[in-house]
């Protein structure tokens, strides 16, 4: 059993493989990663069994080792935003944000939000001009151009009611079926 550097093994992410990420794995690079990994292994299974036994895991070492590196997860960045609906500062947590871009993505049939990742990139306070990263699986019938439209109104629509802004730019990348990247395209939004 391998342990992933957020504290999550490769058993956690294998057992959740037929799922949509969940909310740890959706901002977790070392999560998405192996998630793409075992979607490409054959016989992943036999080889997690011959190796998970208890004697090349003797317990104190793994709490010690778990424990620390347990600290070691993806960060809960606070963000400084401006509310829309007061235009007062207000802080946000980028779990916060991701709940729900992931929300809005969750009764799509076409598209599949496999990784995201929200942070603010200018310097003001609060910050105006934002950048999301969204790695999604589509549908085979379904085309990159209507990919593209449908994620940015999906993200558009998510955080509207949370944060203001003059730019918003969306990383958006096109994983096929195994997690490659098949197409990368950046999108954008003035306010
Ligand atoms: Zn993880």
């Amino acid at each position: 059993m391998t342990t992933l550097p957020c504290g999550r093994t490769s058993e956690d992410v294998l057992l959740n493989l037929d799922e949509p990420a969940d909310l740890h794995e959706l901002q977790c690079r070392w999560c998405h990663a192996e998630r793409q990994r075992l979607k490409d292994q054959n016989g992943f299974i036999t080889r997690l069994l011959q190796t998970s036994t208890p004697e090349h895991e003797p317990e104190a070492f793994s709490k010690g080792i778990l424990g620390k590196i347990a600290s070691l997860g993806p960060r809960q960045r606070i963000w400084d935003v401006q509310d829309p609906a007061t235009g007062l500062p207000q802080r946000l947590s980028s779990l916060e944000l991701i709940k729900a871009i992931r929300k809005a993505f969750a009764d799509s049939t076409t598209t599949q939000l496999n990784y995201t990742e929200i942070k603010a990139t200018d310097a003001k306070v609060p910050h105006l001009r934002w950048k999301i990263q969204c790695h999604v699986s589509m549908a085979d019938d379904s085309t990159v151009n209507a990919i593209e439209q449908q994620v940015l109104g999906f993200v558009c629509d998510a955080i509207r009611p949370l944060i203001s802004w003059e730019e918003l730019v969306v990383d958006l990348v096109i994983e096929d079926l195994h997690g490659q990247a098949i197409e990368s395209v950046t999108l954008r939004e003035k306010n």
